[in-house]
């Protein structure tokens, strides 16, 4: 990439235009430690989903790239430069990293806002706290500590935890930067190699990743990032025989298909961070209807819903639906999707025309069942830009497909519920189980409330993004088919390393 003005605190959105007319991507894959020519025989285009512009030709690599990408990581965990670096110094190292990702931040929320449309504000935002969790995914990579057994009198017991060698890694478009490197940190901060295939749809970003490793002090082969299709790379490296654990972040339906994967090649171990349908449930207790309208708003429409904790179903108490229904619908309307490269702008477009057609399905299929659209989102066409403005359903029943399946727009379903067992069964009754936010002034209904939800996150009182979960969190682990596999804090580490058992006989 040239001429991108990276160092200036402050822009202006006409410095936003001429950055990104100056983007001159390099879409090689970054593979052993430099970037590599290669000719997969085939290449996919990355457009712009606010103009339809092409942002850039990729490479669609496939087995024999991802081979490559495998190869490379194998040897550098078994040379040991840095699979037995002492646990401090490749603290030091990520420290090191996520100053260069810092230093880059503006590169990299461009790239993310020309691929995938996420307003710039919030892509800088990201950045910003991205680094933090680098830093403290950074300070926690001495703090695993293994364990003495003493309990045989005529033995010690040892249990240390390893790396497991070599870690695919496969990700999606949404926060194409920030869950790259939350993928690939905690798994390289306990010493393992990493072969990352980003989403097709939004991969410049995390390509840059690979140099940045590099200026960071990471060893060669340590990071290799491969661009390619799903179902060419994305399966080639989810079937390799030599990967050991797969980390996802994706859809259920691809969740699945990588169980079949690893079934089928070496029973790589998945860590998988799949879709939801978490509910926003409002008691009528609580104090300020204005204040949860804000934040149930602030849920469904940021990064126009294409978040994986999105709050899209509200379920609030028949008392109170009318008062807080009302004002969700005014606050919603209040926002209008724009262009994301000015700085104002606080919703972008849809990520994609294939993303805005599935939301206009969902949208089709609510009405065609029945359910009463209280805010029309859509936008004439796709050929305008993909923006679709937030869209709100009434009277919606817990069976329709708009309350079950999940959309990733910014469309909101409302449900209302007359008793506290009403509002968990409606909560838990769908298949997902990601995060769940709940609304009340009663700390004990909350405490119980957040032990009877089937979710791996529960927030109690704030907007439900809140929950996305990070290096700084205790970590989480998914119900059901949100996914497997504990991501975040000191757990998120821990599923990146194997439990080995050493006993000393005397
Ligand atoms: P997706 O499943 O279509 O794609 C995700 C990744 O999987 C991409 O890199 C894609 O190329 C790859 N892929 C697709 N088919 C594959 C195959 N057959 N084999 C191997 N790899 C394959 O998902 P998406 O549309 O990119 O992202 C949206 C989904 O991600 C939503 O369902 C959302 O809920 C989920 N998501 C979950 C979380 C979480 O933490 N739980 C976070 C963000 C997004």
């Amino acid at each position: 990439m040239e001429n991108l003005p990276m160092s200036e605190p402050e822009t202006t959105p006409s410095d936003w235009s001429a950055a990104a007319a100056a983007v001159r991507p390099d879409p090689r894959p970054w593979i052993g430690g430099r970037r590599v020519e290669v000719d997969p025989g085939r290449s996919f285009r990355s457009e712009n989903p606010a103009t339809g512009a092409t942002v850039a030709e990729l490479p669609a690599c496939g087995a024999a790239e991802i081979d490559a990408a495998v190869r490379a990581a194998r040897a550098a965990f078994e040379a040991g430069a840095w699979s037995r670096l002492s646990p401090r110094d490749r603290g030091r190292k990520l420290r090191a990293f996520a100053d260069q990702v810092r230093a880059h931040a503006r590169e990299f929320a461009l790239l993310d806002t020309l691929e995938m449309g996420m307003p710039i504000a919030n892509a800088l935002g990201d950045m910003q706290e991205i680094c933090g969790h680098v830093e403290a995914t950074a300070e926690m990579a001495d703090k695993l500590l293994d364990e003495v057994i003493p309990n045989d009198p005529s033995a010690w017991v040892l249990n240390i935890r390893e790396p497991h060698g070599v870690v695919g890694a496969i990700t999606p478009w949404n926060f194409p930067a920030y869950i790259g490197i939350s993928k690939v940190l905690p798994a390289l901060a306990v010493g393992n190699s990493v072969v990352l295939k980003p989403s097709e749809i939004a991969s410049l970003s995390c390509l840059r990743l690979g140099e940045l490793a590099a200026a960071a002090g990471i060893p060669d082969g340590v990071l290799n990032i491969v661009p390619g299709l799903g179902r060419d790379a994305g399966a080639a490296l989810a079937r390799h025989m030599d990967v050991d654990v797969l980390t996802f972040t994706g859809s259920t339906a691809t969740g699945r298909r990588l169980l079949e994967y690893s079934g089928q090649s070496n029973m790589k171990r998945l860590i998988l961070e799949c879709g939801g349908k978490s509910p926003q449930i409002v008691f009528p207790d609580v104090a300020d209807l204005d204040r949860v309208a804000e934040a149930i708003v602030g849920g469904i429409t940021f990064n126009t819903g294409q978040v994986c904790v999105a709050g899209s179903r509200l379920l609030v108490h028949r008392s109170v639906a009318d008062a807080l229904v009302s004002r969700v619908v005014a606050k919603a309307r209040a926002v209008e999707p724009g262009d994301p490269l000015q700085e104002s702008t606080t919703v972008g477009p849809l990520a994609s025309c294939a993303q805005f057609e599935r939301v206009r399905s969902h949208v089709d299929g609510a009405r065609a069942q029945g359910a009463d659209l209280l805010l029309d989102g859509a936008r004439a066409s796709p050929d305008d830009g993909c923006f679709w403005a937030p869209t709100v359903f009434g009277g919606v029943t817990p069976g329709m497909r708009i309350a079950q399946e999940e959309v990733f727009g910014p469309v909101l379903s409302v449900l209302t519920f007359e008793s506290e067992d009403e509002a968990v069964a409606i909560a838990n009754g769908t298949v997902y189980g990601l995060t769940a936010t709940v609304w009340t002034s009663d700390l004990s209904r909350a405490l119980r409330l957040a032990r009877r939800i089937s979710a791996g996150a529960v927030t109690i009182g704030a907007d439900p993004t809140a929950g996305r979960v990070d290096a700084t969190t205790g970590g989480f682990e998914p119900h059901r088919q949100s996914g497997l596999g504990v991501e975040g804090g000191l757990g998120g580490l821990r599923s990146f390393t194997r439990l080995k058992s050493v006993t000393f006989k005397s």
